[in-house]
């Protein structure tokens, strides 16, 4: 056996704690070790080739790299060794960086400890077996579950690739958040007029199965194979049927009596209804929590809007239908919540309606909303307006995080209350303005220029919105109070109630501020950890509409490179078991997270998906009898690398 080391400077970054040169002599005695050199950066082009010409010269067989975490670049240096002709399992990583050089202030120490975790991956490398990956065919069609406009996006541009796609929405009709915006910032956009055609387009395209009042019951399956089912709601009126004219809303015996949540309970809908004039399909739904006959089995002495649809399009022996897509890959869409405002009631959100929040704002000053775009708050137009920033973001004690977009929407906020009401005095509480976009500092100035009164705070500054009988007075500290008709709460962007329980059905990740997970923050950010699944847009974490259509764009590239290429080569690691060593007891079926293990009736034993399996080894560590090891970590390898540790 032949072994060559190589240790890694990474510029500064480890040579500035760890003593390379030293490390590099003292590994040369180790058993097998035939060369051992160090590069400033072992992932350059120079770096890569020394282990290639190495590898030639000296007839390598295994090859250690110690530098940064194998997350960084396992597959960099699995590659390098494989183009030379050694299957890349003979390769072994030391992470000297994030485990040593990062972590330790004590040079000789952390020299030591260097030193001793490469001894223990030579060790290792001398039980390594060459592995053969697997290749499975991918089916040519993708999954969308979100129809915001990130969601749009991923499935228009996947679509355009030439792949079919399902574009799952939950709610009755496309359009997410945006949909319910006026204008947008820096460019002062009509919301609905960039937003509608795209909605058009996907819902026109034929490569996209829109599945709107739709939710995900269940995913199994790997990249290139997964199986969904998907539970289509009953909209209890047929949609091949209905011309979306509204008659039937109009006779509703409940119209104007539903508080309609696209207005965020502004204004009042009937029981059966559209979300929105542009809803897409535009086919009408009704609500069964409110409707009369759903919940009663009647609707007073007649069905008012059975007989209003001209259509026969009512139909409430409607069931909820489960549909089964098989797709190779899946992005993920599924936006944000609003922060919830009553959650801070320093801010007086429930007790006065003076109080109000940046989306029903949205909704107030738009065309179609419940006040035909009258800025009023009970029928009299404000002319003392109070914008408050930072409303459950930026908070230690709550949402740490910063929701990106507040800054901006209130800047666009304030400039619409100057242009709809030009006398107003409007003031905004800040704490910093993070004008950061193309375009946002101009437009901040631009805003700035209108008369509007900028007041910082500190963040842990107590603020307060007290009402009583003539009116709200903001008080703040460090400035004077301020006697307001209105004040708009620029709440954040919250992860969505549900992320969890879906996030669960995906087999992916939370970070730790609620939002789904990204593989790597920096180099792989539309990827999960779960292979074959993307994420796009608000669920990742908040962001604008530039950067949610950008990262969608993104995403539709990563999930449609696995159908164009028509095969994945998946991860040799997974565990093995030896049929005649399982006692069948099923132990470990219930611990794979991956549904990887399946009992075989017939045999009496444990059966493994390899492809399925992501040799995480919670199966071998429960097995009783040990009748599952695991490819790449089997005993001797693991012993191995623990003696090889402790020898030094
Ligand atoms: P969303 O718009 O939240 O869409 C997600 C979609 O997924 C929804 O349709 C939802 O029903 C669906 N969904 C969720 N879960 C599931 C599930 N399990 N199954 C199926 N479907 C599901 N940005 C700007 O650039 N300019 C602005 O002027 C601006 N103003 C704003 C004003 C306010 C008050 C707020 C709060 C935000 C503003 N934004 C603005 C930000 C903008 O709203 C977001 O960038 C954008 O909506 C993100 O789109 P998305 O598709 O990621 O998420
Ligand atoms: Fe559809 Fe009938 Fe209602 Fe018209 S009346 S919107 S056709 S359900
Ligand atoms: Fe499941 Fe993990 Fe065992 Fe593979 S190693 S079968 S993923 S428990």
């Amino acid at each position: 056996m032949k072994i060559g080391v190589y240790v890694c400077e990474c510029g500064l970054n480890i040579s500035a704690i760890v003593d390379v040169p030293q490390v590099v002599e003292r590994v040369k005695s180790l058993p097998n070790v035939i060369i051992s050199r160090y590069n400033k950066y072992t992932c350059s082009d120079p770096g890569q080739e020394s282990i290639r010409k190495d590898i030639r010269e000296f007839n390598l067989d295994r090859v250690v790299v110690a530098s940064c975490s194998p997350r960084m670049h396992e597959s960099t240096f699995r590659s390098v060794v494989e183009e030379t002709g050694i299957n890349p399992y003979c390769f072994e990583m030391v992470n000297i960086r994030e485990h040593v050089s990062w972590v330790h202030t004590d040079s000789e120490k952390a020299t030591e400890k260097a030193i001793q975790l490469i001894s223990g991956a030579v060790a290792r490398a001398q039980f390594l077996e060459p592995l053969e990956r697997k290749e499975v065919s991918v089916i040519p069609k993708s999954l969308v579950i979100g129809g915001g406009i990130a969601g749009i996006q991923t499935a228009l541009e996947i679509a355009t690739d030439g792949f079919q796609v399902y574009l799952v929405e939950q709610s009755p009709s496309l359009g997410g958040r945006m949909a319910q915006l006026d204008k947008t910032f820096p460019t002062l956009d009509c919301s609905a007029c960039i937003l509608t055609p795209k909605m058009v387009d996907a819902a026109r395209h034929p490569n996209i199965e829109l599945l709107t009042y739709s939710e995900i019951e269940k995913i199994d399956g790997y990249i290139g194979n997964f199986k969904v089912t998907v539970k289509q709601k009953p909209r209890y009126v047929d949609v091949e049927k209905c011309v979306g004219c509204g008659l039937c809303a109009e006779a509703c015996r409940l119209k104007g009596k539903i508080p309609n949540e696209f207005d965020e309970n502004l204004s009042k809908r009937s029981s059966i209804y559209i979300p929105f004039p542009q809803a897409v399909p535009l086919k009408y739904t009704i609500d069964p929590e409110r409707c009369n006959m759903l919940r009663f089995g009647k609707c007073g002495d007649k069905l008012l809007c059975v007989e209003a649809c001209e259509q026969n399009a009512i139909d409430f022996e409607q069931k909820e239908k489960l549909v089964e897509l098989d797709v190779g890959s899946i992005v993920v869409a599924t936006g944000y919540d609003n922060f919830d405002a009553s959650k801070e009631p320093k801010y007086g959100y429930e007790e006065n309606e003076a109080v109000i929040t940046a989306m029903e704002f949205e909704r107030i000053v738009n065309a179609a909303g419940p006040t035909e775009g009258h800025l009023e708050i009970n029928g009299q137009e404000p002319k003392s307006v109070v914008f408050i920033q930072c409303v459950g973001s930026r908070d230690k004690d709550g949402h740490e995080y910063c929701s990106r977009v507040c800054c901006m929407y209130t800047a666009k906020q304030a400039h619409m209350v100057r242009d709809k009401i030009p006398d107003s005095k409007i003031s905004v509480y800040f704490t910093d303005v993070r004008a950061f976009g193309k375009g946002f500092e101009e437009f901040y100035n631009r805003v700035l220029a209108e008369d509007i009164d900028y007041r910082r705070r500190m963040l842990d500054d107590p603020i307060q919105v007290l009402g009583n009988d003539k009116g709200v007075i903001v008080k703040a500290e460090g400035h004077p109070d301020i006697h307001a008709d209105l004040v708009v709460l620029a709440t954040g962007l919250t992860p969505r109630k549900d992320s969890k329980e879906l996030a669960r059905k995906l087999n992916i990740s939370l970070s730790s501020d609620g939002f789904l997970l990204e593989a790597h923050p920096k180099l792989r950010p539309l990827d999960t950890f779960t292979d074959g699944v993307f994420i796009a847009g608000c669920c990742q974490s908040p962001k604008d509409i530039p950067d949610s259509v950008a990262q969608a764009s993104g995403a539709a590239v990563r999930a449609a490179t696995p159908l164009a290429q028509g095969k994945v080569v998946v991860e040799a690691i997974s565990a093995q078991i030896d049929e005649d060593m399982c006692s069948g007891c099923r132990i470990c079926e219930s611990l794979c997270a991956y549904s990887a293990l399946e009992f075989s009736s017939e045999d009496k034993v444990m059966k493994i998906n390899d492809v399925l399996c992501k040799g995480c080894g919670s199966c071998a560590a429960a097995c009783p009898t040990g009748a599952i090891t695991m490819k790449h970590y089997s005993n001797k390898q693991v012993l191995a690398q623990i003696g090889g540790i402790l020898s030094k």
